[in-house]
């Protein structure tokens, strides 16, 4: 006998602005609350949620971020748009934990689709895109977004523009353009690029994806702080380490925690947020040292961790709230710091991104500090292959012997 599976839905009920509280409908094409410029995050009926699901009734799904399809946006399977994203490792760094005194975790999103936890948020940003009917986005990216929407938009059939500064890593560049979008290189940074998109959306008719302009991308990212707590058995570390730039992963795992206590699924712990900035692009660092609401734009902004050179993040009143909520902190590490880190990770068999890497050297900052204390569970979390940074990381030097060697030059 063939039973009918139960198709899961999801239980979004409406948007609200942060800033103001006022409502939006979920039904229609919406990007910034259009009373105060705030932005947009969706709330679900997390009631009737925990009537339907249980923590153990997760167990049979799919190893992808929709297992939590009742708490994402998408209202018909049909739209959603996927490659497989999420539901990545997450394991314990016991040769590079020990010395440091703590237990340490990883949670690798360098095995997403596009390679890095971009695609996360483009897969819910352009599934709910294309339910609503929009036919031509665009972004601006320092790399990583570009190449996810890209990807998304190309499988979902829509077109796509990509905004990125002109020194963007190639690999992203490259991924964009075979991806078939049409890409733009500024003679600027990430917030110029943004302005270009802004200024020039109408006129193309593009629905703007950018950082926290739509209400989407955050529901994708959320899903990191879902799967955390579910991989590590409904239990959250003391300590989750992040590298900074937009500042949308932090913001939607702080969101995720709080919808899972909500659903009983967890309880009120939460683990201290630390976001971890580059010396050369350190906007949140400065603004959470100084006490401020807000975050100035950071000068001169220049780091290798090229995902996290967001000289101001949209976001960065929601950031700084979250750091404080959480007990949490911020902390900046060199250039130096993070490439030797990519180096001391490979000790595991990763290969992270320079993103990931600076979570490693902050931890180590805050253990010199005493912030962190030995015996505490920390989660680094990587947000990107290392394979996607080839101009940062460069080529090395190799020694080239030839073809009929019988004896290899001294190291
Ligand atoms: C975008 C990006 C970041 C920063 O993430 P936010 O959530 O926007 O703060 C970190 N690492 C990588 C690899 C990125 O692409
Ligand atoms: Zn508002």
């Amino acid at each position: 006998m063939y039973i009918q599976p139960v198709e899961l839905h999801s239980f979004i009920t409406y948007l609200v602005c942060s800033r103001c509280g006022e409502r939006y409908e979920h039904t229609r094409v919406q990007s910034v609350c259009t009373k105060c410029g705030g932005t947009l995050f969706a709330r679900y009926d997390l009631e009737g949620v925990k009537a339907s699901v249980s923590r153990n009734s997760l167990k049979g799904r799919p190893p992808t971020m929709w297992r939590y399809r009742e708490v994402l946006p998408v209202l018909h399977d049909e739209h959603i748009v996927s490659l497989g994203e999420g539901y990545t490792p997450l394991y314990p760094l016991r040769r590079l934990g020990e010395p440091l005194g703590v237990s340490l975790l990883v949670k690798d999103d360098g095995a997403m689709p596009t390679g890095s936890f971009k695609a996360r948020g483009q897969s819910t940003a352009i599934s709910k895109a294309r339910e609503l009917g929009v036919k031509r986005v665009a972004l601006a990216s320092a790399g990583n977004a570009g190449g996810a929407m890209a990807t998304y938009a190309a499988r979902a059939g829509l077109e796509a523009y990509v905004f990125m500064p002109r020194d963007a890593p190639s690999v992203a560049k490259l991924e964009c353009h075979v991806m078939g979008a049409h890409v733009y290189l500024v003679d600027g940074l990430i917030n110029h690029a943004a302005a270009i998109v802004q200024r020039l959306r109408e006129r193309y008719g593009w629905f703007d994806l950018s950082t926290l302009k739509e209400p989407y991308r955050v529901e994708g990212k959320k899903t990191m702080g879902y799967e955390v707590a579910e991989q590590l058995g409904w239990r959250l570390p003391d300590v989750i380490v992040y590298p900074t730039g937009g500042g949308t992963g932090l913001v939607g795992m702080w969101k995720a925690f709080g919808e899972l206590e909500e659903l009983g699924w967890i309880g009120s712990g939460r683990p201290r947020i630390v976001a971890v900035q580059a010396e050369g692009c350190a906007p949140v660092v400065e603004a959470f040292r100084k006490g401020a609401e807000g975050v100035e734009e950071f000068p001169d902004a220049h780091t290798v961790a090229s995902g996290i050179r967001v000289p101001k993040p949209y976001a960065g009143e929601q950031i700084l709230r979250v750091l404080r909520e959480s007990g949490g902190t911020a902390v900046s590490v060199s250039d130096s710091e993070i490439l030797e880190c990519v180096r001391e990770f490979a000790c595991e068999g990763l290969f992270v991104c320079p993103e990931g890497a600076a979570t490693l050297a902050g931890l180590k900052r805050l253990l010199d500090s005493g912030w962190v204390d030995r015996g505490e569970v920390v989660l680094l979390y990587n947000t990107g292959t290392g394979l996607k940074y080839l101009d940062a990381l460069g080529e090395p030097t190799l020694p080239t012997i030839p073809k009929n060697a019988d004896l290899l030059p001294a190291a």
